[in-house]
């Protein structure tokens, strides 16, 4: 009755878009079995998961939210659901996101849009966004479906869906987590992470998922630290920067508020707070919206209707008909909208002008952060300039909808270590998200500022 109760609940969020519940009562099984055989328990042994739907899950159909997937059912499994399953977890089902993980409010799924299980206090009962990509992933942790979720992170979508709902998520170094058999966005940007209640599970979670895989080119080579064992609230002697330039123009009155309160929050725990300076910030998200649209276009060219999901052969069509056909249904409009800003700044005329300028902009995000860490050992700022909107709010604008990741997209550019954790409720009840950014390979710092 209560697994009724909670499919039911699961099915009004939206967030599943396949069901696996044999998959996680295996794990289940074999946890129990193991544990009447005196045999150690895994780390995660019998917890079920919830999978961002870009992970390859081997015989699990698996379409990143996107109609050119439908009917694709992949024969490997992706190194971090694999790891995932070693680690003793189980699969819930596999996680309504925006299509091919490009959004921020799960609203260009071609499976409907996820809603929040979160309502504003003060009246007005609009379904509320759950932030993007990884929404699936939020509102099924937020509404307890699933103890943890995968999400991926490219410019934010592991730490906004989480400031949305009022859960922990962390995006590690890039590098640490595998992208094998994730289906590419911008793979300069891509990683995996989890998304669960609290810094602690993240913590675990993230120990199973992480760690070297030969099998991805830029898997870093490094052994992976006991995150848990290492968390300590204690933060005496460390250094809290606080970047100037994330004090944004318009900032609405309860995110500065918000702000504050974890720059005190910090403070009691032990740490010195010192202003800090990121002179670049304000040119991290034209460059990121030009990247990242970049790679996008390079890496979704193999969906030609030849070799995976849909396939349209109109008749007597051509093999040129039939790419057209085939992309022009199952492409949804942003990931369009992508596609051409991506093949537009990679153009012979304007390479130059746009994809050369935004990665020099880059190295210099990357080099603000290098200067700024001299100077302190972590940095706080807000997860999302504002909380959970309606859904449908900001649909029709694609810059307005950029503009969520504002405070998100640097880290990402410059491949650092990043969580939101929950910071407190705004004036209408709805969660805000407070974000820690650390050095490279810094996980520890980060988890431990965040606790
Ligand atoms: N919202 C950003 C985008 O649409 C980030 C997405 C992500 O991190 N996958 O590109």
């Amino acid at each position: 009755e209560a697994f009724n109760a909670k499919v039911a609940a699961a099915k009004a969020l939206n967030a599943f878009l396949v069901e696996t519940p044999d998959h996680a009562l295996a794990a289940a099984d074999a946890a129990d079995k193991a544990r009447a055989a005196g045999e150690a328990s895994k780390p995660l042994a019998g917890v079920p998961i919830g999978m961002k739907d870009l992970f390859c899950t081997k015989g699990v159909a698996t379409t990143a939210a996107s109609h050119i997937l439908e009917g694709f059912v992949p024969p490997y499994e992706s190194t971090i659901s694999q790891k995932l399953w070693d680690a003793g977890a189980g699969m819930l089902g596999k996680l309504n996101m925006d299509q091919f993980a490009m959004g921020s409010s799960n609203e260009t799924s071609a499976f409907g849009n996820v809603i929040s299980p979160w309502r504003r206090s003060d009246g007005g009962n609009a379904a509320l966004a759950p932030g993007g990509s990884s929404g699936g992933s939020s509102s099924a942790v937020a509404a307890r479906l699933c103890p943890g979720a995968t999400g991926t992170d490219t410019g934010g979508s592991i730490r906004q869906p989480a400031a949305f709902t009022g859960i922990s998520g962390i995006k590690p170094t890039y590098g640490r987590c595998s992208r094998w058999g994730t289906i590419a966005f911008a793979s300069s940007l891509d990683q995996a992470g989890p998304m669960a209640q609290d810094v602690r599970d993240c913590a675990i979670m993230l120990e199973a998922m992480a760690g070297f895989d030969a099998k991805d080119a830029t898997s870093l080579q490094l052994d992976v630290p006991n995150w848990e064992a290492g968390l300590n609230a204690d933060l005496k002697g460390k250094r809290v920067g606080v970047p100037r330039e994330y004090r944004v123009e318009n900032m609405p009155a309860e995110i500065e508020a918000l702000w504050s309160q974890g720059i005190d929050w910090l403070r009691d725990a032990g740490a010195e707070i010192v202003e800090v300076s990121l002179p670049h910030t304000k040119y991290a998200l034209p460059a990121y919206y030009i990247i990242a649209p970049a790679e996008a276009s390079s890496n979704l060219a193999r969906y030609d209707g030849v070799r995976y999901g849909l396939r349209d052969l109109p008749e007597g069509a051509g093999l040129q008909d039939m790419y057209a056909a085939t992309r022009a249904d199952g492409f949804g409009p942003e990931v369009k909208r992508r596609i051409m800003i991506g093949t537009y700044v990679l153009s012979a005329g304007f390479y130059d002008a746009y994809y050369t300028q935004a990665q020099k902009v880059r190295a210099l995000i990357a080099r603000d952060f290098e200067r700024a860490f001299e100077q302190c050992d972590v940095l706080l700022t807000p997860t999302a300039p504002s909380a959970a909107f309606a859904l449908g709010e900001k649909q029709a604008d694609p810059i307005a909808m950029y503009l969520n990741d504002v405070f998100t997209v640097p880290a990402s550019l410059a491949g650092l270590p990043a969580m939101s954790v929950p910071g407190g409720l705004d004036a209408s009840g709805l969660p805000l998200g407070l974000q820690i950014i650390g050095k490279p390979l810094d996980e520890q710092g980060v988890l431990n500022a965040s606790l």
